[in-house]
């Protein structure tokens, strides 16, 4: 980030802008937004820049900048539609101590201009370091129609009630009242006249004085498999209103971030075979959190419900009487078959598919090796790494075929993704080759669509000789 964004008080300060034209026009509508005095230098103004000075909103000096006219100014615009007097400009202002802005020149400006979303006094400012405007107008677009027009009319109102509002205890029951009235009772009331508004605040400051400070309460939600873009609506809403959110090692930063700005972050990652915190802690800090009546969000990687120690976080809660539900996510398995374009049960190839774990308590985990081996059969196995070489060897010692498709994919769903296309004869030393680092799904009968496509489109002879 080389620009970084601030809402400047222009209250009381001068804004100096060097131009007549059509530039200078389209920047002065938007600075005449502000409480700034605002001076404009200019030999020819535009009839409309004039009728503005006569109307005192800002005052035309009708003549070339000059050294000392940008004395105390805080922003300078050059927006003279000329380069060489844009320079001059800015370099007289530059001298004077304001900030300058050449309009249409970025690499000579020491700030730039947002986009700008306005429902004052909540404003949206958008920026892409004049790399995409494009881009930002488009964000503009979208933001001034989901934004409703009333917002700022109830962010005002709504400021003045501030102190009346903090009646209310700090914290979660003040952010209730709060978010009540932006998204509910504010909007109602101001669909039936601005003068609704104010009796509809006390109203509602009533009604949240009586009720119960709100009692803790955990979320089990599944974060999906990395990408942020699969998590699902109920799980951005969990991660909004959490006060604490408890994850995994393998939830992905940029789902972090979702997080409220306000939550406490814990991280209690597990690594397989490797250094991890205890299950009973994990236990514990569900529990110590939920008492104290926060909204907890227990982040799982995947589903919760899928390999997830779920049941006994559920049972810890259950039995400290803490109320709990689950959102469910998009498992690894998922993922991974979309990325390989396959099916993970397929009419005619196999009715039913597996979710095995490549170890359990015990260590390496064991299965129905048999019926795993049968032709057609598609298994799924998560943590499935490690015991990579200990599954090839009992599928191979139950009689499967060693030409049956093995496929890896590391990173399902995120920006590193890698698929590992083999056999059950070649899956080890090949997985150990490659040093795959992430998470890995392994499947046993599926085969990534392109490969197949590939020997389909081969000549038939090459085909049979195959
Ligand atoms: N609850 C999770 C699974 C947790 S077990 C789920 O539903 O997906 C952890 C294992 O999941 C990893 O060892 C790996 O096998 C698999 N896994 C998780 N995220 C993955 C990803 N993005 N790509 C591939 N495999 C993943």
């Amino acid at each position: 980030m080389n620009h970084f964004p601030i809402f400047l008080n222009t209250s009381g300060r001068r804004i100096v802008l060097s131009g007549g034209g059509d530039a200078a026009l389209a920047k002065l509508r938007l600075l005449m937004k502000t409480t700034a005095h605002i001076s404009v230098f200019a030999p020819h103004a535009d009839d409309q820049i004039k009728a503005w000075a006569d109307a005192g909103k800002l005052t035309l000096i009708p003549r070339p900048m000059a050294p000392g006219d940008a004395m105390c100014a805080a922003l300078f615009y050059a927006a003279d539609e000329d380069a060489a007097e844009d320079k001059r400009a800015a370099a007289i202002a530059h001298a004077d101590g304001a900030l300058v802005n050449i309009v249409d020149n970025l690499a000579d400006s020491q700030f730039i201009t947002p986009a700008i979303v306005d429902r004052d006094p909540v404003t949206v400012a958008i920026g892409t370091e004049g790399a995409a405007p494009v881009l930002a107008r488009a964000i503009k677009a979208d933001l001034e129609e989901r934004l409703p027009t009333s917002l700022g009319t109830l962010a005002r109102i709504g400021k003045a009630f501030r102190k009346a509002a903090d009646a209310l205890p700090f914290g979660r029951a003040r952010r209730d009242f709060w978010r009540d009235y932006y998204f509910n009772a504010g909007p109602k009331a101001f669909a039936a006249g601005e003068d609704a508004i104010q009796p509809a605040l006390d109203d509602l400051l009533a009604d949240h004085l009586m009720r119960d400070t709100r009692k803790g309460h955990i979320a089990f939600v599944g974060a999906g498999p990395g990408d942020p873009e699969l998590l699902t609506l109920k799980a951005r809403k969990a991660l909004d209103e959490a006060d604490v959110v408890i994850y995994d090692r393998l939830i992905s930063p940029e789902i972090l971030e979702l997080a409220r700005r306000e939550a406490t972050m814990i991280d209690v990652g597990k690594e397989a075979f490797g250094p991890s915190t205890p299950q009973d802690t994990i236990n514990a800090l569900l529990v110590e959190h939920g008492a104290t009546g926060a909204q907890v969000v227990r982040l799982k990687s995947g589903d919760a419900t899928v390999f997830g120690r779920l049941d006994e976080e559920l049972d810890a809660v259950t039995s400290a009487g803490i109320d709990w539900h689950i959102v469910p996510g998009i498992t690894a398995a998922s993922a991974a078959v979309a990325s390989i374009g396959q099916s993970l049960t397929k009419r005619g190839r196999n009715a039913s598919v597996r979710f095995l774990t490549g170890h359990d308590t015990k260590g390496f985990a064991d299965h129905d090796w048999k019926a795993l081996a049968a032709p057609g059969e598609v298994s799924a196995i998560y943590m499935g790494k490690k015991s990579a070489r200990f599954i090839q060897g009992r599928l191979m010692m139950h009689g499967i075929d060693p030409d049956t498709p093995v496929t890896f994919i590391e990173n399902a769903s995120r920006a590193d993704q890698q698929v590992l296309a083999t056999t059950v004869a070649e899956m080890e030393p090949t997985l150990t080759q490659a040093g795959l680092g992430g998470p890995a799904l392994t499947f046993i009968g599926l085969t990534p669509r392109a490969a197949q496509t590939a020997l389909t489109d081969l000549p038939l002879q090459a085909q049979e000789a195959l």
